[in-house]
């Protein structure tokens, strides 16, 4: 059964962590969801993941939000805030532990990176209290591959399929993985474009889906945009900030990045609106144009970008 069969529509979203202003990586995250969505006739949420408090930076959820209007990218119903989501994600956690699905760990991550980097399910059989240590999930139905809307198959290391992954941590924050998936069954969510640093944990993601009998979306992962290779462009190596004033040759830029403009399409579209760019965009948008790669190289030059695939 698909999912446009059990909820009905389409229903995408763009899920920032507000750790910082959007930087032109994010933005294209935001604009191929965005797009995908508008193509679809689908609905387009945003929903702020500001569960990591000690990344918040203050002010950069309304920052986010801004930005993303002067862009016109309008979203369709209320933002949500993860940090409003608590109660739900308590529950939730409470069911599994009732099903014995869930176990406390005291391992440190010197001890995990001694062992090679993955995690054995060491403190499995343990019986450690919850409290006070990190919280794992059993994985007994590991995913290890996946078919993405972009890349096409995915396959992952047996390692890290398998690995009992925290869904609470030590210093008592839900963990990403967790929650993620709570927000997108809540949410009636249907498809998920994003950034490639996920690809990878979407079948841990997957398999939560499926433990939780819970229809599993449409994933689909666009490039990277990194400052060198590895680096994920940020406030920390300098990511140029998105210009609010003038939307669009940023947006013109980011639908060069994804392969939905050629050279000759911006040339013609820096004299269109921003709204024309986007009603473009949507009528050009198919994911078998995104480029297929893991990260591309962005680099500033005079008022544009210019990209390496890597
Ligand atoms: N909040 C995550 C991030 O900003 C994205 C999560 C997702 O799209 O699933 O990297």
């Amino acid at each position: 059964m698909s999912l446009f069969d059990s909820y009905g529509a389409y229903r995408g979203r763009f899920a920032p962590s507000p750790s910082g202003p959007l930087h032109f990586g994010s933005l294209v995250a935001a604009l191929a969801s965005y797009l995908d969505a508008k193509a679809n006739k689908g609905t387009w949420l945003v929903r702020i993941e500001d569960i990591d408090t000690p990344r918040v930076v203050a002010g950069s959820s309304d920052l986010i939000l801004k930005t993303l209007e002067a862009y016109g990218l309008y979203w369709d119903d209320k933002v949500s805030y993860q940090s409003q989501n608590i109660p739900h994600y308590e529950n939730v956690l409470e069911q599994l532990r009732s099903q014995q699905l869930v176990y406390g760990c005291q391992c440190t991550r010197k001890q995990i990176k001694a062992c090679g980097g993955f995690y054995h399910n060491t403190c499995r059989e343990l019986n450690l209290p919850l409290d006070h240590n990190a919280i794992r999930l059993k994985q007994a139905h590991p995913v290890y591959q996946f078919v993405d809307g972009i890349r096409g198959q995915i396959n992952v290391s047996a390692n890290f399929a398998k690995e009992d992954y925290i869904v609470k941590r030590r210093d008592q924050l839900f963990a990403y993985q967790l929650v993620v998936v709570l927000d997108d069954i809540q949410q009636k969510i249907t498809h998920i474009v994003r950034g490639a640093d996920l690809l990878d944990p979407t079948v841990r993601q997957i398999s939560l889906f499926k433990m939780l009998s819970q229809p599993i979306p449409q994933f689909s992962h666009v490039p990277l945009a990194v400052a060198e290779p590895g680096f994920k462009l940020s406030k920390q190596n300098h990511a140029p900030a998105i210009d609010l004033q003038n939307p669009n040759l940023t947006l013109i830029d980011a639908l060069r990045f994804l392969g939905i403009a050629n050279d000759s399409d911006a040339h013609q579209l820096a004299f269109a609106s921003r709204d024309e760019i986007l009603s473009w965009g949507t009528a050009q948008w198919a994911l078998n144009k995104v480029h297929q790669t893991q990260e591309i190289q962005v680099i500033p030059h005079d008022q544009q970008f210019r990209f390496k695939a890597l």
